[in-house]
């Protein structure tokens, strides 16, 4: 854990979110400023700060849960069609320095 890490502190529960997946790697909690209903953020529970270090089996099981996520939101929310979106680097725009992939309903 990065102890000034905002994502981090989600993991450990030191500040709130609204988890909609845990298991022993991987975190999902909504986005605190969705860009549509249901936007969710699926994270690593190890502190990772982009596509450029985190490891090729935390990237894997990430995108199984988000694809896990997508098909939930086709049933549960009547979702269209989802972005899932993922920033890595400053000239990316990414903005928290903790791995994280957007699942965006549509
Ligand atoms: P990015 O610009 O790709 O780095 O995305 C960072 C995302 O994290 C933004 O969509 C923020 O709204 C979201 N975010 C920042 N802080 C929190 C938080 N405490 N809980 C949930 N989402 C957050
Ligand atoms: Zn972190």
């Amino acid at each position: 854990m990065d102890a000034n890490c905002i994502f981090c502190k989600i993991v450990v529960k030191q500040i709130p979110a609204s988890v909609v997946y845990e298991d022993e790697k991987t975190l999902a909690f909504l986005d605190i400023n969705p860009l549509t209903e249901g936007h969710t953020l699926v994270i690593p529970k190890a502190h990772t700060v982009s596509i450029f270090d985190i490891s090729a089996d935390d990237f894997k099981h990430i995108s199984a849960v988000a694809q896990k996520i997508s098909n939930n939101m086709k049933t549960a929310i009547a979702a269209d069609g989802v972005d899932l979106v993922q920033a890595s680097g400053e000239a990316a725009n990414q903005t928290v320095p903790h791995f994280h992939l957007h699942v965006i309903p549509r």
